[in-house]
C-alpha cells in the first residue's frame, strides 16, 4: 500500500475537520468525495482500504469500466461529476449512484428515461462565471430547472453543484452557488445538498456550506496524462 497516499488522505482529512470546525459546523454533516478520473481502478482499491466510501468519476467510459472492475467492492458510492451526454444517459444511469452535472431539461429527461427502476441522485449543476459555454445552467434558471427535474418520477433532486472560475475568489462564487441552492430548495424543500469545492478550494467551499466535495489532486497526486 502507498503511505504517501494514506498521508495526503489523512492530511485533506484534517483540514476538512479544521474548516468545518472554523465554519462553526460539525465535520461528518461533509462528505468527501475522492475524485479518481484518469487513475487505475487500482487506486480505487487502495482508496477503499483506507477506508473512502464515495469516489467521483467525470467520464462515463471510465465509470462504467472502473466499476465494471470492481463489482467485488459493494459499499462504495459513485459520483458522475462530469458533461453528461444524453446518448450516453443509459450508461451513467447504470453505472452512477448519484448525477452532479444535470444542466439541462433533456438530460435530465434521458436520465429519467433510461431508469429502469430505482431513484437516482440527482444535482443541478450551476454556471458560475459569465460564460454561457461552460457546463451548467445559469443562475437564473435554477428554480426552473429544479421544477422539471422534481417532475421527473425516477430522479430525485438532491441540490447543487458547480465549479468555481478560474478568475474569481473562490468563496464570492460559493455565495452565489449558495443562493442558487435556495432557489433549489425553494422547490424542493430537502434537497439540501452542495456539492463544491476541489483541491484548490475546499475549505472556502465548507464555510460557504458545501455538503458534498470533490477533491481529486490533493489526495490522489497528479493525475497521469491524458489524450
Ligand atoms: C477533476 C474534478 C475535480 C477534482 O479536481 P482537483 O482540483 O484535482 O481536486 C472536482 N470536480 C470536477 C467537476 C472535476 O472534473
Amino acid at each position: 500500500m502507498d503511505t504517501a497516499l494514506a498521508d495526503r488522505l489523512a492530511a485533506v482529512d484534517e483540514r476538512i475537520r479544521d474548516a468545518a470546525r472554523a465554519a462553526h459546523r460539525d465535520p461528518a454533516e461533509v462528505t468527501r468525495i475522492v475524485v479518481t478520473k484518469f487513475h487505475p481502478a487500482s487506486l480505487v482499491t487502495d482508496l477503499h482500504a483506507l477506508g473512502v466510501r464515495h469516489v467521483g468519476e467525470n467520464r462515463q467510459q471510465e465509470l462504467t469500466a472502473k466499476r465494471a472492475e470492481l463489482t467485488g467492492i459493494r459499499d462504495l458510492t459513485w459520483h458522475f461529476i462530469g458533461q453528461a451526454q444524453t446518448n450516453k444517459a443509459r450508461a451513467v444511469r447504470a453505472s452512477a449512484d448519484a448525477v452532479h452535472s444535470v444542466d439541462r431539461a433533456r438530460i435530465a429527461d434521458a436520465l429519467d428515461a433510461a431508469g429502469a427502476d430505482g431513484i437516482l441522485d440527482v444535482l443541478l449543476q450551476v454556471n458560475l462565471t459569465d460564460d454561457p459555454g461552460r457546463g451548467g445552467v445559469a443562475p437564473a434558471g435554477v428554480e426552473e430547472l429544479a421544477a422539471h427535474v422534481a417532475g421527473l418520477p425516477s430522479l430525485r433532486l438532491r441540490g447543487v453543484m458547480a465549479v468555481a472560475p478560474l478568475d474569481e475568489e473562490p468563496a464570492r462564487a460559493f455565495e452565489r452557488l449558495r443562493r442558487s441552492a435556495d432557489d433549489a430548495r425553494r422547490v424542493v424543500p430537502d434537497a439540501g445538498w452542495i456539492s463544491a469545492g476541489m483541491t484548490g478550494d475546499f475549505p472556502e467551499a465548507i464555510a460557504m456550506g458545501a455538503t458534498h466535495l470533490r477533491i481529486g489532486s490533493a489526495i490522489t497526486g497528479p493525475r497521469p496524462p491524458r489524450d
